[in-house]
């Protein structure tokens, strides 16, 4: 696959490495407004750094994508594209984001809109000031039984907290804080690239609009340390593999008393040796021998609550099924339980010890006597077929 670097302006021979922009978004070459825009957005969402912490390979794309989304929405810039593709672009001094955050700077409102809300509002709509603090990701992984009881487990996560040298202020003896000179206090400015005006957070303050006189040694000034904290987790019973809990609040601190990140739960459930989930049902297969399925049982049956007895009535077919009610997984939503649906499969001996064979070849001899209509029936037609071709 052909990467582009950011940040950094290709010297001339470079620029043929770029990817085509309508590729990256997977959109053909005649996409309208809404087309591009929709590609856009299902990108930004895949690959927001929020949903993605600490994965180049998703950064980049984020960045692929937003450099395509903001040359192909405007009219100017595509038609300079489409007719000198990327070197046309670089003559006019366009280059893409150097960072994620000019991304959001420059989308801004589109995001606004994007996202709502949730994890990834946090960065949008906020004006000047600190951002809230980053979502941090853990997976935990679970059995099935602990899928179906609810479990606590605790983790051991690194997230940034309050300073413990400077209690948070970021600050080392007095002095207070001041204006910044470079954005005059509005945390962001304003540059010029080409003919794009991009707004980005003031790297001065980095967005506070205000600096230390003093900063604290231990923290640099922005209030914060990396701590391993053990956190609790309870997940509830009825969770399915691939869910994901959002822990309000117990991500990285935010600086300077911005309101922290979440932390984000990914679940895992471990595939079981003897059940298969479906649903709120549990699949559980089961051997029994030829006899068992000719003469019916009763037979003891392991179930994810325990165990359970199970009636085998008389002339049972490999492949049939009985359901044990309430004895599967309760449902997240309700605790109501699903089945655990029993399928036998009747196991015909590869062995015979001598008694055995006499007594099967004695059974063999009554089943040649005594053919039942049903399997006339079908002989008959066996019959009738081979001789007709
Ligand atoms: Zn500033
Ligand atoms: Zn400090």
């Amino acid at each position: 696959m052909l990467r582009l670097s950011w940040g950094f302006k290709p010297a001339l021979g470079a620029m043929s490495t770029k990817q085509d922009y309508y590729s990256i978004l997977g959109i053909p070459r005649d996409a309208d407004e809404s087309q591009v825009k929709r590609a856009y957005r299902a990108m930004a969402m895949k690959y927001h750094p929020d949903k993605n912490p600490g994965d180049p390979d998703a950064e980049r794309n984020f960045k692929n994508a937003s450099e395509a989304y903001e040359v192909l929405r405007d009219p100017e810039k595509r038609r300079i594209y489409d007719s000198y593709g990327h070197e046309g672009l670089d003559r006019t001094g366009f280059h893409g984001f150097s960072n994620v955050d000019d991304i959001f700077s420059a989308f801004g409102d589109i995001f606004g809109g994007f996202f709502g809300g949730d994890v990834f509002g946090e960065r949008f709509g906020r004006g000047a000031g600190p951002p809230r603090g980053r979502s941090l990701r853990v997976a935990v992984e679970i059995d099935l039984r602990e899928a179906a009881r609810g479990v606590t487990r605790k983790v051991e996560i690194s997230r940034r907290e309050r300073c413990g040298e400077c209690s948070g202020t970021g600050e080392a003896g007095g002095g207070g804080r001041s204006t910044c000179r470079y954005c005059g206090g509005r945390g962001r400015v304003v540059q010029n690239q080409g003919w794009l005006r991009v707004a980005t957070t003031c790297p001065n303050c980095a967005g506070r609009g205000s600096v230390i006189a003093n900063p604290c040694s231990k923290c640099s000034g922005n209030g914060l340390e990396h701590k391993k904290r053990e956190i609790s987790i309870t997940v509830p019973a009825g969770v399915e593999s691939g869910q994901q809990m959002r822990l309000s609040g117990e991500g990285d601190y935010g600086e300077n008393g911005a309101p922290p990140g979440d932390l984000y739960v990914q679940i895992h459930v471990k595939e079981h040796p003897l059940f298969e989930r479906h649903g709120d049902d549990v699949i559980f297969r089961m051997p029994i021998s030829f006899t068992q399925a000719a003469l019916g049982d009763e037979v003891e049956v392991p179930t994810i609550w325990g165990k359970s007895t199970l009636r085998i009535s008389e002339g049972t077919q490999s492949g049939s099924t009985f359901r044990l009610k309430g004895e599967g997984m309760p449902a997240l939503q309700n605790g109501r339980k699903g089945d655990e649906i029993v399928v036998v499969i009747v196991d015909v001996p590869r062995k015979l010890s001598a008694r055995q064979r006499e007594l099967l070849q004695e059974l063999a001899a009554t089943e040649k006597k005594n053919i039942t209509p049903q399997r006339r029936r079908f002989f008959e037609t066996v019959k009738d077929y081979l001789k007709n071709l």
